[in-house]
């Protein structure tokens, strides 16, 4: 048995899980949040629901490193420095170099840091973290796993944006997409759930959190995705707007006596969604007992956030000519059975029908009727496995 960690690190958070390989056993998990901020929260779970919590400065994702390691020894969760022999990273922008994850190297890291143009929150972080991995762990077998690389399958028809043409030449302005690692995930769990090959299968996967992105998966590939060049495109997001007229920019600047365009795509991505249409909260959770309650707005949140998903699932089942399974994952696709109702039942033209008592549940299983043409299938996401595993098969 050997360790490995799932590394994410975010803009101002880094998220780990460490797995005891190849019997993927979460050994200890945990998360540090607000890095840089203040007030930062340190939370690590380990042995028999064994929890540490505390709250201080982490100034920098160098610091979260290194109060990481020194838990690990305190708290006994591993011995030795050398017991970890595998680290695999995930990175959010991999632009169309990384087509699938690769063994970190200088140079790995060095185009991570250069593709920052398409992430700047995010790469530069990853990248760094890496470096903080690297000087610990010199002996362990580290891998870059992209949010981006499951769609560089994706044909020019879907990526292109119909803009002239040598914008995409000359800068890589096209549609990149996001969360593929979980569409990854989840579609060869469907898959394997259905028990036919995947080249066979036509199949659309919703991951529905916070962030929310559809992917029409066709014969395993990723052929299109709602996020776009950046995770702004798509459906109605927790605080982010989806698709919109691009000349709504100008307008709304002018409106609103903005002249810098970075404070409005601020607004689109922070202050949108589902948080700016019902005005009660980004977290569905709560839009879900503001609309019960009667809010209105709340009621329209949760409507075009249904509608938005449902057209997305009709555009890809005419882009597949088909569907065999569709998938919902993450936050509100797991758990939501309300929402996963109120969008199947607005598309039941296609033969897809839910079993209700079936859709009752959290966890993995088919949750249509056995008369419905199309199986739908409740996965939890485990983007932190599929980067273990990725560490495994790279050896
Ligand atoms: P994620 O980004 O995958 O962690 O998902 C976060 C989203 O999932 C938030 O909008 C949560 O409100 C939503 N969520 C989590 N649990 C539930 C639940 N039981 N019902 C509805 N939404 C949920």
């Amino acid at each position: 048995m050997t360790k490995t960690f799932a590394i994410n690190a975010g803009s101002s958070s880094l998220k780990f899980q460490l797995f005891e390989m190849p019997a993927e056993t979460v050994i200890a998990k945990g998360l540090v949040e607000r890095i840089g901020i203040g007030d930062s929260i340190f939370k690590i779970e380990y042995g028999d629901d064994q929890e540490f919590k505390t709250v201080e400065d982490i100034t920098d994702h160098g610091r979260a490193v290194e109060i990481l390691f020194e838990k690990l020894k305190e708290f006994k969760i591993i011995e030795d420095l050398e017991e970890i022999t595998g680290v695999g990273h995930r990175v959010v922008a991999g632009g169309e170099f990384f087509k699938d994850s690769t063994v970190v190297t200088e140079d790995v890291i060095k185009k991570v840091e250069e593709l920052a143009e398409f992430a700047p929150l995010h790469n530069p972080a990853e990248a760094l973290v890496m470096r903080e991995f690297q000087k610990r762990l010199p002996n362990a077998h580290m891998v870059a796993v992209f949010d981006t690389s499951f769609h560089t399958t994706m044909p020019a028809v879907n990526y292109l944006y119909s803009l002239p043409y040598e914008y995409y030449e000359k800068f890589g302005a096209r549609r990149y997409g996001a969360h593929g690692t979980s569409h990854r995930y989840v579609s060869r769990r469907a898959a394997e759930i259905v028990g036919k090959p995947i080249e066979e299968l036509k199949i659309i996967t919703c991951h529905l959190g916070n962030g929310g992105s559809i992917t029409a998966v066709d014969g395993g590939k990723s052929i299109d995705t709602s996020m776009g060049f950046t995770p702004l495109a798509g459906i109605t997001m927790g605080t982010r707007t989806g698709d919109i007229d691009a000349s709504l920019i100008p307008f709304l600047m002018d409106k609103l006596n903005i002249t810098d365009v970075n404070e409005m795509i601020n607004i689109f991505n922070k202050q949108s969604g589902l948080l700016g249409i019902s005005g009660v909260s980004s977290d569905m959770r709560d839009v879900e007992i503001a609309a019960y309650e009667g809010n209105e707005r709340a009621q329209l949140a949760l409507e075009i956030f249904e509608n938005r998903v449902q057209k997305y699932i009709g555009q890809y089942i005419a882009a597949m000519n088909g569907v065999d399974v569709i998938v919902f994952t993450a936050g509100i696709g797991e758990n939501s059975k309300e929402e996963r109702e109120n969008i199947l039942k607005g598309i039941t033209w296609f033969g897809i029908e839910l079993d209700p008592d079936r859709n009752d549940t959290r966890k993995e299983a088919i949750i249509s009727a056995d008369n419905s043409k199309v199986t739908v299938i409740n996965i939890p996401t485990n983007e932190e496995v599929e980067i273990a595993r990725d560490v495994e098969r790279l050896k």
